[in-house]
Protein backbone atom coordinates (compact mmCIF):
# COMPACT_ATOMS: atom_id res chain seq x y z
CA UNK A 1 0.00 0.00 0.00
CA UNK A 2 1.08 3.50 -0.79
CA UNK A 3 1.60 5.78 2.14
CA UNK A 4 1.03 9.04 1.64
CA UNK A 5 2.62 10.51 4.83
CA UNK A 6 5.44 12.31 4.55
CA UNK A 7 8.24 11.42 7.21
CA UNK A 8 8.98 13.76 9.95
CA UNK A 9 12.55 13.82 8.13
CA UNK A 10 10.93 14.87 4.48
CA UNK A 11 8.55 17.54 6.21
CA UNK A 12 12.12 18.95 6.42
CA UNK A 13 13.75 18.43 3.92
CA UNK A 14 10.92 19.64 1.73
CA UNK A 15 10.98 23.22 4.53
CA UNK A 16 14.82 23.67 3.77
CA UNK A 17 14.09 23.47 0.88
CA UNK A 18 11.47 25.83 0.34
CA UNK A 19 13.20 28.02 2.24
CA UNK A 20 16.23 28.34 0.42
CA UNK A 21 14.09 29.00 -3.19
CA UNK A 22 12.21 31.85 -1.22
CA UNK A 23 15.08 33.17 -0.29
CA UNK A 24 17.71 32.78 -3.06
CA UNK A 25 15.98 31.41 -6.26
CA UNK A 26 12.87 33.08 -6.31
CA UNK A 27 14.99 36.76 -6.14
CA UNK A 28 17.22 35.95 -8.92
CA UNK A 29 15.14 34.40 -11.43
CA UNK A 30 13.12 36.90 -13.20
CA UNK A 31 16.48 38.71 -14.37
CA UNK A 32 18.59 35.44 -15.04
CA UNK A 33 15.60 35.13 -17.63
CA UNK A 34 15.58 38.30 -18.89
CA UNK A 35 19.39 38.35 -19.30
CA UNK A 36 19.08 34.69 -20.72
CA UNK A 37 22.32 33.93 -18.01
CA UNK A 38 22.77 30.88 -17.00
CA UNK A 39 23.44 31.57 -13.63
CA UNK A 40 26.36 29.48 -12.47
CA UNK A 41 27.14 30.61 -9.25
CA UNK A 42 23.61 29.39 -8.09
CA UNK A 43 24.24 26.17 -9.93
CA UNK A 44 26.95 25.65 -7.46
CA UNK A 45 25.01 26.73 -4.46
CA UNK A 46 22.46 23.95 -5.36
CA UNK A 47 25.91 21.82 -5.21
CA UNK A 48 27.12 22.91 -1.94
CA UNK A 49 23.73 22.51 -0.13
CA UNK A 50 23.22 18.65 -1.53
CA UNK A 51 20.86 19.34 -4.21
CA UNK A 52 22.81 18.18 -7.47
CA UNK A 53 23.20 14.25 -5.90
CA UNK A 54 20.61 13.93 -3.70
CA UNK A 55 19.80 10.04 -3.98
CA UNK A 56 23.81 9.39 -4.84
CA UNK A 57 25.38 7.20 -1.99
CA UNK A 58 26.97 9.49 0.42
CA UNK A 59 30.22 7.69 -0.07
CA UNK A 60 30.29 9.10 -3.43
CA UNK A 61 28.77 12.31 -2.02
CA UNK A 62 25.57 12.38 -2.48
CA UNK A 63 23.41 13.04 0.40
CA UNK A 64 21.96 9.25 0.00
CA UNK A 65 18.13 10.44 0.03
CA UNK A 66 15.10 8.04 -1.23
CA UNK A 67 13.17 8.93 -4.47
CA UNK A 68 9.94 11.11 -2.33
CA UNK A 69 12.97 13.28 -0.70
CA UNK A 70 14.60 13.42 -3.96
CA UNK A 71 11.31 14.64 -5.49
CA UNK A 72 10.43 17.33 -2.68
CA UNK A 73 13.62 18.81 -3.49
CA UNK A 74 12.93 19.26 -7.10
CA UNK A 75 9.41 20.55 -6.67
CA UNK A 76 10.26 23.66 -4.76
CA UNK A 77 13.31 24.63 -7.02
CA UNK A 78 10.81 24.09 -10.45
CA UNK A 79 8.67 26.52 -8.32
CA UNK A 80 11.03 28.66 -8.36
CA UNK A 81 13.05 28.70 -11.36
CA UNK A 82 13.15 25.88 -14.10
CA UNK A 83 16.19 26.94 -15.52
CA UNK A 84 17.76 25.99 -12.06
CA UNK A 85 15.78 22.63 -11.81
CA UNK A 86 16.57 21.42 -14.87
CA UNK A 87 20.10 21.95 -13.78
CA UNK A 88 19.21 19.21 -11.15
CA UNK A 89 17.29 17.37 -13.01
CA UNK A 90 20.46 16.97 -15.31
CA UNK A 91 23.06 16.81 -13.15
CA UNK A 92 21.29 14.46 -10.38
CA UNK A 93 19.44 12.07 -12.24
CA UNK A 94 20.97 12.17 -16.16
CA UNK A 95 24.65 12.26 -15.38
CA UNK A 96 25.36 10.95 -11.61
CA UNK A 97 22.48 8.93 -11.49
CA UNK A 98 23.79 6.98 -14.72
CA UNK A 99 27.50 6.74 -13.21
CA UNK A 100 26.73 5.37 -10.10
CA UNK A 101 24.56 2.77 -11.74
CA UNK A 102 26.49 1.87 -14.54
CA UNK A 103 29.92 3.14 -13.84
CA UNK A 104 33.19 1.44 -12.50
CA UNK A 105 34.63 2.37 -9.06
CA UNK A 106 37.01 4.24 -10.46
CA UNK A 107 34.44 6.43 -12.74
CA UNK A 108 32.23 6.90 -9.63
CA UNK A 109 35.32 8.04 -7.64
CA UNK A 110 36.50 10.47 -10.38
CA UNK A 111 33.50 12.05 -11.41
CA UNK A 112 30.38 11.64 -8.86
CA UNK A 113 31.91 13.60 -5.44
CA UNK A 114 32.93 16.30 -7.68
CA UNK A 115 29.11 16.91 -9.86
CA UNK A 116 27.61 16.23 -6.74
CA UNK A 117 29.86 19.26 -4.80
CA UNK A 118 28.31 21.41 -7.89
CA UNK A 119 32.53 22.18 -8.45
CA UNK A 120 31.62 20.47 -12.11
CA UNK A 121 28.94 20.45 -14.39
CA UNK A 122 28.07 17.14 -16.50
CA UNK A 123 25.87 16.81 -19.43
CA UNK A 124 23.89 14.44 -21.19
CA UNK A 125 24.39 13.91 -25.18
CA UNK A 126 21.97 11.63 -26.86
CA UNK A 127 20.03 13.94 -28.86
CA UNK A 128 20.86 14.58 -32.22
CA UNK A 129 20.18 16.91 -34.96
CA UNK A 130 18.44 14.07 -37.02
CA UNK A 131 17.19 11.62 -34.10
CA UNK A 132 15.20 12.95 -30.83
CA UNK A 133 12.42 10.58 -30.56
CA UNK A 134 13.97 7.80 -32.09
CA UNK A 135 17.06 7.94 -30.15
CA UNK A 136 18.26 4.25 -31.12
CA UNK A 137 19.33 5.52 -34.44
CA UNK A 138 21.33 8.12 -33.60
CA UNK A 139 24.15 8.60 -35.72
CA UNK A 140 27.23 9.72 -33.65
CA UNK A 141 30.01 7.21 -34.03
CA UNK A 142 32.50 5.06 -31.84
CA UNK A 143 35.58 3.28 -33.81
CA UNK A 144 37.56 1.70 -31.35
CA UNK A 145 41.59 2.26 -31.46
CA UNK A 146 44.45 1.07 -29.90
CA UNK A 147 43.91 1.83 -26.26
CA UNK A 148 40.80 3.41 -26.77
CA UNK A 149 37.90 5.40 -28.95
CA UNK A 150 37.37 7.56 -31.51
CA UNK A 151 34.19 9.37 -31.26
CA UNK A 152 32.23 11.36 -34.57
CA UNK A 153 29.43 12.94 -34.44
CA UNK A 154 27.23 16.31 -33.53
CA UNK A 155 25.02 16.75 -30.31
CA UNK A 156 22.00 18.74 -30.35
CA UNK A 157 19.80 20.83 -27.60
CA UNK A 158 22.07 19.16 -24.95
CA UNK A 159 21.12 21.06 -21.38
CA UNK A 160 24.48 22.40 -19.63
CA UNK A 161 26.17 21.86 -22.61
CA UNK A 162 28.41 24.79 -22.79
CA UNK A 163 29.14 24.62 -18.96
CA UNK A 164 30.31 21.05 -18.21
CA UNK A 165 33.54 19.36 -17.90
CA UNK A 166 32.86 16.17 -18.80
CA UNK A 167 29.91 14.96 -21.14
CA UNK A 168 28.12 11.91 -21.53
CA UNK A 169 28.43 11.12 -25.13
CA UNK A 170 25.81 8.20 -26.97
CA UNK A 171 27.57 7.49 -30.22
CA UNK A 172 26.92 4.24 -32.40
CA UNK A 173 30.22 1.53 -32.36
CA UNK A 174 28.06 -1.45 -34.82
CA UNK A 175 25.80 0.81 -37.15
CA UNK A 176 24.96 -3.41 -38.17
CA UNK A 177 23.52 -4.17 -34.98
CA UNK A 178 21.12 -1.09 -33.98
CA UNK A 179 20.74 -0.12 -30.54
CA UNK A 180 22.44 -2.98 -29.32
CA UNK A 181 25.81 -1.43 -30.90
CA UNK A 182 25.18 1.90 -28.80
CA UNK A 183 27.72 2.47 -25.97
CA UNK A 184 27.93 5.53 -23.98
CA UNK A 185 31.32 7.35 -23.10
CA UNK A 186 32.64 9.74 -20.20
CA UNK A 187 33.78 12.40 -22.74
CA UNK A 188 35.86 15.29 -20.92
CA UNK A 189 35.13 18.62 -22.74
CA UNK A 190 38.03 19.41 -22.79
CA UNK A 191 39.59 16.73 -25.23
CA UNK A 192 41.18 17.53 -28.33
CA UNK A 193 37.97 18.04 -31.36
CA UNK A 194 35.06 18.50 -28.47
CA UNK A 195 33.47 21.80 -29.42
CA UNK A 196 29.86 23.80 -27.95
CA UNK A 197 27.64 26.26 -29.19
CA UNK A 198 25.45 28.06 -27.54
CA UNK A 199 21.44 28.05 -28.43
CA UNK A 200 20.10 30.82 -28.04
CA UNK A 201 16.53 32.06 -29.02
CA UNK A 202 14.77 29.71 -27.18
CA UNK A 203 10.62 30.33 -25.91
CA UNK A 204 11.57 29.87 -22.10
CA UNK A 205 14.20 28.25 -20.16
CA UNK A 206 16.71 31.02 -21.34
CA UNK A 207 18.49 30.94 -17.89
CA UNK A 208 18.84 27.38 -18.86
CA UNK A 209 22.25 26.86 -20.50
CA UNK A 210 21.33 24.51 -24.04
CA UNK A 211 24.55 23.65 -26.54
CA UNK A 212 24.93 22.68 -29.82
CA UNK A 213 27.98 20.06 -29.64
CA UNK A 214 30.22 18.88 -31.88
CA UNK A 215 32.97 15.70 -31.80
CA UNK A 216 35.41 15.80 -34.63
CA UNK A 217 37.72 12.64 -34.26
CA UNK A 218 37.69 13.23 -30.50
CA UNK A 219 39.93 9.99 -28.71
CA UNK A 220 39.06 8.77 -25.05
CA UNK A 221 40.07 6.03 -23.30
CA UNK A 222 38.96 2.31 -22.60
CA UNK A 223 38.23 3.66 -19.21
CA UNK A 224 35.85 6.51 -20.57
CA UNK A 225 33.35 3.67 -21.79
CA UNK A 226 30.34 3.47 -19.14
CA UNK A 227 28.83 -0.03 -18.60
CA UNK A 228 30.13 -2.26 -21.82
CA UNK A 229 29.62 -1.87 -25.19
CA UNK A 230 25.95 -2.19 -26.04
CA UNK A 231 24.92 -1.39 -23.02
CA UNK A 232 24.24 2.64 -24.44
CA UNK A 233 20.92 2.04 -24.83
CA UNK A 234 20.02 0.69 -21.57
CA UNK A 235 21.82 3.64 -20.31
CA UNK A 236 20.27 6.21 -21.98
CA UNK A 237 16.55 4.46 -20.90
CA UNK A 238 17.69 4.13 -17.35
CA UNK A 239 18.42 7.57 -17.44
CA UNK A 240 15.38 8.89 -18.57
CA UNK A 241 13.20 6.93 -16.18
CA UNK A 242 14.92 8.98 -13.05
CA UNK A 243 14.74 12.32 -15.08
CA UNK A 244 11.18 11.64 -16.44
CA UNK A 245 10.67 11.54 -12.65
CA UNK A 246 12.29 14.81 -11.44
CA UNK A 247 10.58 17.06 -14.61
CA UNK A 248 7.61 15.60 -13.29
CA UNK A 249 8.34 16.49 -10.15
CA UNK A 250 9.50 19.95 -11.01
CA UNK A 251 6.18 20.70 -13.24
CA UNK A 252 4.15 20.06 -9.70
CA UNK A 253 6.15 23.10 -8.56
CA UNK A 254 5.34 25.09 -11.58
CA UNK A 255 1.41 24.41 -10.51
CA UNK A 256 2.14 24.94 -6.93
CA UNK A 257 3.72 28.18 -7.74
CA UNK A 258 0.65 29.12 -10.00
CA UNK A 259 -1.78 28.10 -7.29
CA UNK A 260 0.07 30.63 -4.88
CA UNK A 261 0.50 32.96 -7.13
CA UNK A 262 -2.82 33.27 -8.76
CA UNK A 263 -4.74 32.85 -4.95
CA UNK A 264 -2.37 35.75 -4.17
CA UNK A 265 -3.75 38.16 -7.01
CA UNK A 266 -7.36 37.12 -7.00
CA UNK A 267 -7.74 38.02 -3.27
CA UNK A 268 -6.14 41.66 -3.46
CA UNK A 269 -6.65 42.88 -7.20
CA UNK A 270 -10.60 44.46 -7.15
CA UNK A 271 -12.58 44.47 -10.08
CA UNK A 272 -16.90 45.68 -9.75
CA UNK A 273 -16.12 46.79 -6.55
CA UNK A 274 -15.01 43.51 -5.17
CA UNK A 275 -11.54 40.47 -5.43
CA UNK A 276 -11.65 39.02 -8.20
CA UNK A 277 -11.78 35.98 -5.85
CA UNK A 278 -15.66 36.52 -5.37
CA UNK A 279 -16.36 35.72 -9.32
CA UNK A 280 -17.13 32.09 -9.53
CA UNK A 281 -15.15 31.98 -13.31
CA UNK A 282 -11.70 32.85 -11.42
CA UNK A 283 -12.86 30.23 -8.14
CA UNK A 284 -12.99 27.89 -11.46
CA UNK A 285 -9.96 28.29 -12.99
CA UNK A 286 -8.30 28.40 -9.13
CA UNK A 287 -10.26 25.07 -8.22
CA UNK A 288 -8.91 23.33 -11.89
CA UNK A 289 -5.17 24.76 -11.17
CA UNK A 290 -5.65 23.02 -7.64
CA UNK A 291 -7.22 19.76 -8.95
CA UNK A 292 -4.25 19.18 -11.72
CA UNK A 293 -1.36 19.93 -8.94
CA UNK A 294 -2.48 17.74 -6.53
CA UNK A 295 -3.43 14.73 -9.12
CA UNK A 296 0.15 15.30 -10.47
CA UNK A 297 2.17 15.66 -6.99
CA UNK A 298 0.21 11.84 -6.25
CA UNK A 299 1.02 10.61 -9.41
CA UNK A 300 4.45 11.64 -8.64
CA UNK A 301 4.49 10.37 -5.09
CA UNK A 302 3.14 6.97 -6.31
CA UNK A 303 6.46 7.00 -8.84
CA UNK A 304 8.41 7.97 -6.11
CA UNK A 305 7.34 5.67 -3.94
CA UNK A 306 7.78 2.46 -6.49
CA UNK A 307 10.74 3.69 -6.72
CA UNK A 308 12.27 3.23 -3.24
CA UNK A 309 11.06 -0.06 -3.19
CA UNK A 310 12.99 -0.87 -5.71
CA UNK A 311 9.99 -1.98 -8.11
CA UNK A 312 9.19 -1.52 -11.70
CA UNK A 313 7.77 2.22 -12.46
CA UNK A 314 8.60 2.93 -16.22
CA UNK A 315 4.89 3.35 -16.85
CA UNK A 316 4.01 5.30 -13.79
CA UNK A 317 6.73 7.51 -14.51
CA UNK A 318 5.55 7.98 -17.67
CA UNK A 319 1.95 9.06 -16.38
CA UNK A 320 3.86 10.85 -13.68
CA UNK A 321 5.30 12.92 -16.58
CA UNK A 322 2.83 13.09 -19.16
CA UNK A 323 -0.05 14.48 -16.43
CA UNK A 324 2.58 16.47 -14.28
CA UNK A 325 4.07 18.46 -17.23
CA UNK A 326 0.58 18.87 -19.42
CA UNK A 327 -0.94 20.42 -15.91
CA UNK A 328 1.81 22.61 -15.59
CA UNK A 329 1.73 24.16 -19.17
CA UNK A 330 -2.71 24.26 -18.19
CA UNK A 331 -1.60 25.58 -14.77
CA UNK A 332 0.61 28.56 -16.30
CA UNK A 333 -2.10 29.30 -18.82
CA UNK A 334 -5.09 29.30 -16.39
CA UNK A 335 -2.86 31.42 -14.24
CA UNK A 336 -1.98 34.24 -16.77
CA UNK A 337 -6.17 34.44 -17.04
CA UNK A 338 -6.27 34.98 -13.68
CA UNK A 339 -3.83 38.09 -13.31
CA UNK A 340 -5.36 39.36 -16.77
CA UNK A 341 -3.30 42.15 -18.29
CA UNK A 342 -0.67 41.72 -15.33
CA UNK A 343 -0.20 37.91 -16.59
CA UNK A 344 1.10 38.63 -19.76
CA UNK A 345 4.24 40.98 -18.68
CA UNK A 346 7.29 39.58 -15.77
CA UNK A 347 6.09 41.28 -13.25
CA UNK A 348 4.70 38.07 -11.84
CA UNK A 349 5.90 34.93 -12.20
CA UNK A 350 3.22 33.19 -14.28
CA UNK A 351 4.21 34.56 -17.68
CA UNK A 352 7.56 32.98 -16.99
CA UNK A 353 5.63 29.68 -15.70
CA UNK A 354 4.13 29.28 -19.32
CA UNK A 355 7.38 29.73 -21.12
CA UNK A 356 9.23 27.52 -19.01
CA UNK A 357 6.41 24.75 -18.65
CA UNK A 358 6.39 24.50 -22.26
CA UNK A 359 9.73 22.66 -23.01
CA UNK A 360 8.57 19.79 -20.45
CA UNK A 361 5.94 18.26 -22.94
CA UNK A 362 8.86 17.72 -25.07
CA UNK A 363 12.17 17.11 -23.64
CA UNK A 364 12.69 13.59 -21.81
CA UNK A 365 10.79 11.98 -24.34
CA UNK A 366 7.54 13.82 -25.69
CA UNK A 367 4.09 13.39 -24.17
CA UNK A 368 3.14 11.30 -27.58
CA UNK A 369 6.31 8.95 -26.51
CA UNK A 370 4.91 8.89 -22.80
CA UNK A 371 1.71 7.83 -24.23
CA UNK A 372 3.28 5.26 -26.10
CA UNK A 373 5.16 4.12 -23.45
CA UNK A 374 2.16 3.81 -20.55
CA UNK A 375 -0.23 2.02 -23.81
CA UNK A 376 2.64 -0.11 -24.56
CA UNK A 377 2.73 -1.21 -21.17
CA UNK A 378 -1.10 -2.33 -20.85
CA UNK A 379 -1.43 -4.03 -24.22
CA UNK A 380 1.98 -5.62 -24.77
CA UNK A 381 2.01 -4.02 -28.25
CA UNK A 382 4.78 -1.32 -29.24
CA UNK A 383 3.34 1.53 -31.39
CA UNK A 384 6.34 3.59 -31.65
CA UNK A 385 7.94 2.44 -34.86
CA UNK A 386 5.32 1.58 -37.58
CA UNK A 387 6.60 -0.70 -39.83
CA UNK A 388 8.06 0.87 -42.55
C1 LIG B 1 15.55 23.22 -24.08
C2 LIG B 1 15.84 21.79 -24.43
C3 LIG B 1 16.75 21.08 -23.65
C4 LIG B 1 17.06 19.75 -23.99
N1 LIG B 1 18.02 19.07 -23.26
C5 LIG B 1 18.47 17.86 -23.72
C6 LIG B 1 19.59 17.22 -23.10
O1 LIG B 1 20.14 17.70 -22.10
N2 LIG B 1 20.04 16.05 -23.63
C7 LIG B 1 19.46 15.47 -24.73
O2 LIG B 1 19.93 14.43 -25.17
N3 LIG B 1 18.38 16.05 -25.33
C8 LIG B 1 17.88 17.23 -24.85
N4 LIG B 1 16.80 17.85 -25.47
C9 LIG B 1 16.21 17.21 -26.65
C10 LIG B 1 14.83 16.62 -26.39
O3 LIG B 1 14.92 15.50 -25.56
C11 LIG B 1 14.20 16.33 -27.77
O4 LIG B 1 13.86 17.59 -28.33
C12 LIG B 1 12.97 15.44 -27.65
O5 LIG B 1 13.36 14.13 -27.31
C13 LIG B 1 12.15 15.39 -28.94
O6 LIG B 1 12.96 15.10 -30.05
P1 LIG B 1 12.88 16.04 -31.35
O7 LIG B 1 13.00 17.45 -30.88
O8 LIG B 1 13.88 15.54 -32.32
O9 LIG B 1 11.41 15.84 -31.89
P2 LIG B 1 10.92 14.67 -32.90
O10 LIG B 1 11.34 13.35 -32.37
O11 LIG B 1 11.28 15.04 -34.28
O12 LIG B 1 9.34 14.80 -32.71
C14 LIG B 1 8.54 15.80 -33.34
C15 LIG B 1 7.07 15.47 -33.11
O13 LIG B 1 6.77 14.15 -33.63
C16 LIG B 1 6.22 13.34 -32.59
N5 LIG B 1 6.66 11.95 -32.76
C17 LIG B 1 7.92 11.48 -32.98
N6 LIG B 1 7.94 10.14 -32.99
C18 LIG B 1 6.66 9.74 -32.77
C19 LIG B 1 6.03 8.46 -32.66
N7 LIG B 1 6.71 7.29 -32.76
N8 LIG B 1 4.68 8.43 -32.45
C20 LIG B 1 3.98 9.58 -32.30
N9 LIG B 1 4.52 10.82 -32.40
C21 LIG B 1 5.85 10.89 -32.61
C22 LIG B 1 6.76 13.94 -31.30
O14 LIG B 1 5.96 13.57 -30.16
C23 LIG B 1 6.71 15.41 -31.61
O15 LIG B 1 5.40 15.90 -31.42
C24 LIG B 1 16.43 19.14 -25.10
C25 LIG B 1 15.48 19.87 -25.85
C26 LIG B 1 15.19 21.17 -25.53
C27 LIG B 1 14.21 21.92 -26.38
Amino acid sequence: MIDLELSDEQRLIAQTARDFVDNEVVPRARDSDRAQRFDAALARRLGELGYLGAPVAEEYGGRGLDYIGYGLIVEEVGRGDSAMRTVVSVQTSLVCGSIERWGSEEQRQRWLPRLCAGEAFGCFGLTEPDTGSDAAALRTRAEKIDGGWRISGQKMWISLGNVAEVALIFAQTDPGLKHRGLACFLVPTDSAGFATQEIHGKLGLRASDTAEISLEAVEVGDDALLGEVGDGFKVAMSALDSGRYSVAAGCVGICEGCVQASVAYAKERKQFGVPLASFQLVQEMIAEMIVRRDAARMLVRRAGFLRDANQRSTAETSIAKLYATESAVECANLAIQVHGGSGYVDDYPVERYLRDARVTTLYEGTSQIQKLIIARDATGIDAMAPPQ
